[in-house]
């Protein structure tokens, strides 16, 4: 039996925003693929989670003694339009847990069937987006980038009904809280200052400790999220990441990445990338990410309001100014991620680098440059060798003008592979991993983790992983995880 000790702080200090509740029975529980190197981290024993009671456990059919599962209320402005009920339509805040490096983390199951906040959804998740944000989160997490874990997939041999019948699955995830803007926004719009105030005090305990001593706690606490947002999005943007439904409801607290949806990663580099279905007017496109970040975060603001000040033209002030800090504290990460992976003194100032990189990307717009193939044949070019990043760019005397001021400033290749993934979850492979593991071959997925597990290590006979898309691949589109 599958015993953890789960606590339910969320429920004790937010009852208002906790609704109790069960997992739907999973007819047939299978494992598709379970992370044994989290699991263990959490304290839980990879063999027992395999076994028919640890399959129930992962689906929330066996709820440790103790555990009250929840369903977890918040708002959230989608696509730009406000949903003052949003809440979770098809998962459930099993309850919280100490890692064996002290960490407190939420355990929470997606895909674990209908709650009073499913409106016309039919609470069920299916096989390809629950591997995919099992493939991609756990690709960020290697990557060194602040994302919610996947501990499992299962699937629950249930028949889901999508545009055709799809095999049904559930997702175990683990993130060190699940609070969201748009938790903040929902508490708001109760109108209820005691409410607001716990949840926030429960928020700074969780994530933000160091705001509970500052001299105005729910400023710092703003300040706090604010900079982690924006350090967050700076990583995407280094990498190539594109969330692809940047709601309020999908922005958490802690500032990890969260709800990988229809996100994927940039081939060719070209700011106005958009690979999901739904986003026609291309409002979460690689290049508006920091904005909409900011914009999302002005949503907080508006929640936080009535904690940053009595009066309400003092608090917008206090809120502005905070906000205002997002733009510096973004492009001090950027830069800082740009200084690393073209290799460059730590001493050149912000200003150089930002110069130096808005022309490389320029270069690399203008001539259809794959993002991550080109930081790894700078890399080489670093050490000597020209010729692979010469390749990539039409524009020869474009890319030689530049990699002659570049070189003037001494990178260092060795570095710079270290921070320059040569895998990264390409489209294609991910696409094809889904696709075999949805008809039954879980090989290719197993192959994909195996190599995303160690994405700076380049290592022979893995040429595939780190190629561009074939030109048959064509245009990738994804959809919202449904
Ligand atoms: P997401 O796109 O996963 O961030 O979900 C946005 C909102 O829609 C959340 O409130 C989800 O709980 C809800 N939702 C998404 N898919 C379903 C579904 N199949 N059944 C019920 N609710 C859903
Ligand atoms: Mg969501």
């Amino acid at each position: 039996m599958i015993t953890p000790e789960l606590g339910h702080r969320f429920a004790d200090d937010l009852p208002e925003l906790a609704l109790d509740w069960q997992a739907a029975e999973a007819p047939e529980p299978r494992l598709l693929v379970l992370n044994d190197a989290l699991a263990t981290r959490l304290g839980l024993d990879p063999a027992a989670l395999r076994t028919p009671e640890g399959l129930r456990f992962l689906v929330g059919n066996d709820v440790p003694a103790g555990a009250t599962p929840v369903a977890q209320a918040y708002s959230g402005h989608q696509f730009g339009g406000y949903s003052p009920r949003l809440g979770d339509g098809r998962a459930l805040l099993l309850g919280d847990l100490t890692d064996t490096e002290g960490h407190l983390v939420d355990l929470h199951l997606k895909g674990s069937g209908r709650t009073p906040f499913a409106r016309g959804g039919d609470g069920l998740a299916v096989v390809g987006p629950m591997l995919r944000e099992h493939v991609v989160s756990e690709a960020m997490h290697a990557l060194g980038i602040p994302t919610t874990r996947s501990l499992a997939v299962v699937a629950t041999g249930a028949v889901v009904q999508r545009e055709t019948p799809m095999p049904g699955a559930l997702l175990a995830r683990v993130a060190s809280s699940h609070l969201r803007v748009g938790s903040f926004q929902y508490v708001r719009a109760t109108d209820d200052p005691d409410l607001l105030r716990r949840l926030a005090d429960h928020a700074i305990a969780r994530h933000h400790p160091d705001a509970a001593s500052a001299e105005h706690p729910y400023r710092a606490f703003f300040e706090a999220v604010v900079t982690a947002q924006a350090r967050l999005v700076a990583r995407w943007m280094l990498v190539g990441f594109v969330h692809g439904v940047m709601n309020t409801d999908n922005v958490t607290i802690s500032g990890e990445t969260i709800d990988y949806g229809p996100c994927a990663f940039l081939d060719v580099y070209d700011p106005a990338t958009v690979f999901s279905s739904i986003d026609h007017q291309g409002r979460y496109s690689y290049g508006n990410q920091p904005g909409i970040a900011q914009w999302n975060l002005a949503r907080l603001a508006e929640a936080l309001l009535p904690l940053l000040h009595d009066d309400q033209e003092q608090a917008i002030a206090i809120a502005t100014a905070v906000l205002e800090g997002f733009a510096t504290t973004y492009v001090t990460a950027w830069a800082d991620g740009m200084r690393g992976k073209l290799g460059l003194p730590a001493g050149l100032e912000e200003r150089a680098v930002v110069a130096l990189a808005e022309d490389l990307l320029g270069l690399m717009a203008a001539n259809h440059v794959d993002w991550t193939t080109a930081f790894r044949a700078l890399g080489a070019a670093a050490r000597g060798d020209a010729e692979p990043v010469r390749g990539l760019v039409l524009d020869l005397a474009g890319i030689d003008a530049w990699l002659e001021r570049w070189r003037a400033l001494s990178p260092d290749g060795e570095a710079m592979d270290r921070v320059n993934p040569v895998y990264v979850p390409r489209n294609h492979l991910v696409q094809e991993a889904l696709d075999a593991a949805t008809d039954g071959d879980l090989e290719p997925l197993r192959q994909l983790l195996d190599v995303l597990a160690a994405p700076y290590d380049e290592r022979p006979g893995l040429e595939r992983y780190a190629a561009p898309a074939p030109e048959a691949f064509g245009a990738y589109t994804t959809y919202c995880g449904t």
